[in-house]
């Protein structure tokens, strides 16, 4: 029997998060905008009209670029035309990059499910503006003109991938590195990082690059991870059937799970392309460079290391606490004003904090809850000022009202009795009420212990400290 492996190479499209659009001054986001209503005539094609190119369009461009450690960011690239007719794409070409674009080459590290790290080879990066959007409504196809002129990145991997995990894999660090770095939302429901797949099949062992079909339309990385799954499985089918496989573009469709043939492939040759004789070259002069290099930051992966090598987390710590920018910040601030333990930190926030940031769809960075509070509570309970029940609670208290903790613990008279003389006469109550229990601890039913406990720590109303509660219990059912 055959063994076959799969090549995969992914051509992203990445919606940019400017406010404006690439070569007009509508808005970029028109995602909750009534059809046709954020457009104009330049978006929209009219005669006449000239494109200007948004300088925050290439600043994005090269800060991606650099992110993905491109080989060579282009210090003058062209803006050339994409021809080809199609019902939303009102000019009958697309403006884009071809043969000049703003960068080549780099990389995307990615670490597969196995702990194995994969370089994916990054082949082209270029600026284009998107189409609008056809929508099917049963017999009719209405068009919304809005996208047009939205401001996107392609970008084109190498056929590094050889899975549909690993497929999925990239695209779930790709986006990690998007948000990380202030490009886009990529969102991919709402279109904002879009993902065509290129797959085909060879015997393992070989070298060889075999016909390979292109997957459009998918619009989640469930639905990536799916539709290049079946694909790689048709392929394997047709070709053990003796058939060969045909350059087709297919469609993944989300309500069958199934893909459809939607036409052979066309070549580049198709297209004509030519320079856009509207816009000037693109320069890029060092100085310009430099300067929005200063706002790259350091990457996720090289976070998630620091954060293992500074602070001595384990990796599975350190990956979910640099997740995304904002999450990482606020465990790097709290760290630093709590002071102790870094790992204590840590525990708090994938515990408790992680829990409030998914009830409340906010990222750390908008919590009421700032780093220097939660390290208050953290010092607090390491200092057995309070429970670490009590910390819990106040962690939500203070997201509720802003208050400072040291202020709430007072107030509400939260601080943890410590006092013998307080906590013993509570005890013995306990266990004068409960004669049996007492019996059976005597007996040899140690674990009642923890029932006891409980007890008590339940009637101080969660502040008696838990520890000195033990000793006494202990120390009261000896005799
Ligand atoms: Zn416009």
């Amino acid at each position: 029997m055959t063994e076959y492996e799969a090549v995969i190479g992914l051509e992203t499209h990445i919606q940019l998060n400017t406010n404006s659009k690439i070569f007009c001054s509508c808005k970029a986001d028109s995602w909750n905008d009534p059809p046709n209503t954020n457009i104009c005539p330049v978006c929209t094609g009219l005669p006449g009209v000239l494109p200007v190119l948004n300088r925050k369009v290439v600043e994005k461009a090269v800060l991606l670029a650099a992110a993905m450690h491109a080989e060579k960011i282009a210090p003058v690239s062209y803006m050339d035309r994409k021809n080809y007719f199609y019902p939303d794409l009102p000019k009958g070409y697309q403006i884009s990059q071809y043969d000049c674009s703003i960068a080549k080459g780099g990389y995307l590290d990615v670490p597969m499910p196995d702990g194995e790290m994969r370089r994916v080879r990054i082949h082209k990066l270029h600026i284009e503006e998107d189409a609008g959007k056809t929508v099917r409504q049963r017999d009719r196809r209405w068009i919304d003109f809005n996208r047009c002129g939205v401001p996107l990145i392609e970008m084109v991997t190498e056929p590094d991938l050889r899975s549909a995990d690993e497929a999925a894999q990239y695209v779930i660090r790709l986006r990690q590195l998007l948000r990380w770095i202030g490009v886009s939302e990529a969102d991919m429901e709402r279109g904002q990082l879009r993902c065509d797949g290129n797959v085909s099949i060879r015997e393992k062992g070989s070298t060889v690059l075999n016909t390979k079909t292109e997957i459009k339309n998918v619009n989640s990385i469930e639905n990536l991870r799916d539709a290049i799954a079946a694909e790689i499985a048709r392929q394997i089918r047709t070709v053990e059937a003796g058939d060969s496989v045909k350059p087709w573009t297919l469609d993944w469709d989300d309500s069958t799970n199934t893909l459809r043939k939607m036409r052979s492939k066309e070549t580049e040759a198709d297209y004509h392309y030519f320079r856009e004789p509207d816009l000037l070259p693109v320069v890029l002069e060092d100085a310009w460079r430099e300067d929005i290099l200063k706002d790259l930051p350091e990457l996720p992966l090289d976070c998630r290391q620091r954060f293992m090598d500074t602070y001595d987390l384990p990796q599975y710590d350190a990956e979910i606490l640099t997740e995304d920018r904002s999450r990482s910040e606020y465990y790097e601030k709290t760290a630093a004003a709590f002071g102790g333990d870094p790992k204590i930190v840590s525990n708090w926030m994938m515990n408790d904090v992680l829990r409030m940031l998914r009830d409340s769809g906010k990222s750390a960075g908008e919590l009421k809850l700032s780093p220097e509070y939660l390290a208050l509570i953290i010092r607090a309970v390491v200092d057995n000022q309070i429970t670490s029940n009590t910390g819990k609670d106040l962690l939500e208290k203070v997201e509720e009202s802003g208050r400072n903790p040291e202020e709430i613990i007072k107030a509400d008279g939260l601080a943890q009795v410590s006092d013998d003389s307080a906590l013993r006469p509570v005890v013995e109550a306990l266990l004068a009420a409960n004669p049996e229990q007492v019996e059976a601890y005597r007996g040899g039913k140690e674990t009642l212990i923890g029932w006891f406990v409980g007890q008590v720590m339940r009637e101080s109303r969660g502040k008696a400290n838990p520890q000195l509660v033990r000793e006494i219990l202990e120390e009261l059912l000896k005799e």
